[in-house]
């Protein structure tokens, strides 16, 4: 059965000194320590360590042969975001990362799809760079961020960009990043296994609450991780809606249970049971298979989840691979 993979993560083998360029820190840069090995550093700080599956597209694709992943789509890593950055900086660091996703597409095209990532510091310069990639280089959309520099989604200043997504019909991928709270946990991996997960909820929250998805009904959004926390405490949220509409409804008075099955979520969440409460909850439409290849808190075997539960075979069909082309608004 053929799978598309909406959740892939690609970095180029080798990026410029952004740090001494731009003249203050904070850049990722790689160091090639060995072959086919690299670390990545936030200037002299370690912060992973990275194999040739995360740039080098012809062992990716030797990778998706081997678990018959026919399309991966390529987006940037999130620590790559640079929304900190000065908004030209950030623009640039955008342009090289989604240069270099293009180049891919381009020579690979019925491999990878690609996603661009935008500088959200300036929704001005983010919807430049939002055209450039839907327009000039191929995209079908971009991955942002769950908050941008802890601010939400909602903020009124980031309208614009998701009105101009829904205008040139670009599908919007919400990756959790910069977890709220990681320097109170970094223990125990915390900020991956618990900030990344309310990040996301966060971030459907915001878009729910701030009426993003009420005013822009055709825009296509699709969250990681299944979601985070959001399916699970969907009864939490909504109870808070009802019972104090005076802290949550204030700018849209739509219950958010309204918004299920409007949005789309990868299935990246691990477990037959929470898998199977996604489809109950999004309906059986709106889930698409996303790994986080290729990272360790991916799916190791794309797609054995989805085939290991007991649905016919055009249920699989939708959530292996129609769904993702229904998102990127496109047939792969
Ligand atoms: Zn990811």
């Amino acid at each position: 059965m053929k799978k598309i993979d909406i959740h892939t993560h690609i970095i180029p083998e080798h990026l410029p000194k952004w740090s001494e360029k731009f003249g203050y820190k904070g850049f990722v840069f790689l160091e090639h320590v060995k072959p086919c090995c690299a670390n990545m550093m936030v200037d002299d700080k370690f912060f992973r360590e990275i194999q040739d599956n995360c740039w080098d597209p012809q062992v990716r694709m030797n990778e998706c042969d081997h678990h018959e992943v026919a399309v991966q789509v390529l987006s940037t890593i999130p620590v790559l975001f640079s929304y900190w950055a000065q908004p030209k900086d950030g623009l640039e660091v955008s342009q090289f990362l989604n240069d270099h996703i293009a180049g891919i597409t381009q020579k690979y095209s019925n491999r990878f799809v690609g996603l661009g990532t935008v500088p959200m510091q300036s929704p001005d310069l983010a919807i430049t760079e939002l055209h450039r990639c839907v327009k000039q280089l191929g995209m079908a959309g971009v991955q942002i961020g769950s908050n941008v520099n802890q601010e939400n989604l909602s903020e009124s200043k980031f309208f614009p960009f998701f009105n101009e997504a829904e205008k040139l019909g670009a599908c919007i991928f919400i990756h959790p990043w910069e977890m709220i709270g990681r320097q109170y946990m970094e223990k125990y991996w915390l900020p991956w296994l618990v900030g990344m997960p309310a990040e996301t909820s966060r971030a459907i929250c915001s878009m729910i609450f701030g009426g993003i998805l009420e005013r822009l009904p055709n825009l296509r959004v699709a969250f990681a991780h299944g979601g985070g926390s959001f399916p699970f405490t969907i009864g939490r949220i909504e109870h808070g809606f009802n019972e104090r509409p005076d802290l949550v409804a204030i700018d849209n008075p739509v219950n958010p249970r309204n918004y299920l099955g409007k949005f789309w979520l990868d299935s990246l969440v691990h477990d037959a049971k929470a898998l199977q409460f996604l489809f109950d909850l999004a309906g059986i439409k709106k889930v698409c298979l996303g790994t986080d290849y290729p990272f360790p808190l991916g799916e190791t075997v794309p797609g054995k989840l989805i085939e290991e539960m007991n649905f016919d075979e055009e249920t699989k069909n939708n959530l292996l691979w129609n769904n993702a082309c229904e998102w990127l608004g496109r047939m792969v």
